[in-house]
């Protein structure tokens, strides 16, 4: 996991990596933020990166063996604990970790967003039924952390949802967030910090996310919703226009910006911010937030394909050259130069969003 493909928390990569940088990570490390915020991802990203051995740019490398052992999850030093549903019986000790790390890993290598309901899910539970992390996880996580780093000089636990410790497990766990042992690095990521054992909450230091507030990013206030009809054809125009960018298909493409010229300046804008629209709704799809996403049947078929290639890598970038286009209709630039231009520059961005 890399610190670049963690979108909208600039501030928060900021103060983690320089902490990193500068030796000043604290050694127990709260991260908050309502669900949907990547704190998952974000604590990800900065294990691969305090392990990494050949760190450049802010980045981990990626390629030296502690970075693929870390981004495949299967690193010795790198230790997750999680809620669980208890499926131990009366007087059997309630499962740890451990026992659902091959879950785990598909589940978040699947989706770095995870929320508690999917892992859930995944763990082949019942959506209804309540997960915590019980007190034989903390005894489990004392004993893991008592042993030396394998090969690391670093050891990293990341907990998942410290709201969940039930009250036997958080107090067990106190003495080892207060003084933890030496190169440790506790790294909790938190949705519901106010929930969190209080005794727990005034022992870390916290690092707050950003909110992700797609109405304020992504959607300017008082655009007019397209009647079906012209959704209809604005829906059309948009899967042409990423089909034929994405395929490069440079005549084609003419033809279409021509098409789109034809248009009048009203219909165009329309047009513009109507791919602004379904942009956010591909990219928080990719961020697998169903209930945060509103499009109609066919725009969700397609959108299931094209979702992928809407990510942190290019989403800002698409967004800023479709406003680019929308204020350039208003200033009356030659309508053919601007449809062109922007098809043009989808090649690159949707190449960006392709790798990795
Ligand atoms: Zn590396």
């Amino acid at each position: 996991m890399f610190f670049r493909d963690i979108a909208g928390q600039d501030i928060a990569v900021g103060k983690l990596r320089d902490a990193i940088d500068n030796n000043r990570l604290p050694h127990a490390l709260l991260i908050t933020g309502p669900e949907g915020t990547c704190g998952l991802a974000l604590a990800w990203a900065a294990a691969q990166y305090i392990l990494c051995q050949h760190k450049h740019d802010g980045e981990p490398c990626g390629e030296c063996p502690e970075c693929i052992q870390a981004s495949k999850l299967g690193h010795p030093d790198l230790h997750w604990v999680y809620p669980l549903i208890n499926k131990g019986g009366s007087g059997k000790e309630a499962s740890v970790s451990e026992d659902f790390l091959s879950d785990w890993r598909t589940a978040l290598m699947q989706n770095p967003n995870l929320n508690l309901q999917q892992w859930i899910r995944a763990q082949g539970s019942d959506e209804n039924k309540q997960a915590h992390i019980f007190v034989s996880e903390a005894g489990s996580i004392i004993r893991t952390l008592s042993t030396k780093p394998y090969e690391s000089d670093y050891r990293i636990l990341i907990l998942w949802l410290p709201e969940k410790l039930n009250e036997d497990a958080a107090n067990k766990l106190l003495k080892i967030v207060e003084e933890p042992y030496e190169k440790t690095f506790f790294l909790m990521v938190s949705n519901n910090p106010e929930q969190i054992i209080g005794t727990i909450q005034s022992r870390v230091q916290r690092l707050q996310l950003a909110p992700i507030d797609f109405q304020g990013n992504f959607v300017q206030p008082g655009i007019q919703q397209p009647d079906e009809e012209d959704r209809l054809f604005f829906f059309e125009k948009f899967c042409a226009m990423m089909r034929l960018s994405y395929s490069r298909k440079l005549f084609e493409m003419k033809k279409w910006s021509e098409e789109m010229a034809n248009l009048g300046r009203e219909r165009q804008k329309g047009y513009l911010q109507y791919a602004q629209n379904l942009i956010r709704e591909n990219y928080v799809m990719n961020l697998h937030q169903p209930e945060l996403n509103y499009m109609k049947p066919d725009e969700e078929t397609f959108s299931s394909r094209f979702s992928r290639f809407v990510n942190a890598r290019n989403v800002e970038g698409i967004m800023h050259e479709l406003e680019v286009a929308e204020n350039d209709v208003t200033l009356n630039v030659s309508s053919k130069m601007i449809f062109f231009d922007l098809s043009l520059k989808l090649i690159m961005l949707l190449k960006a969003g392709n790798q990795g």
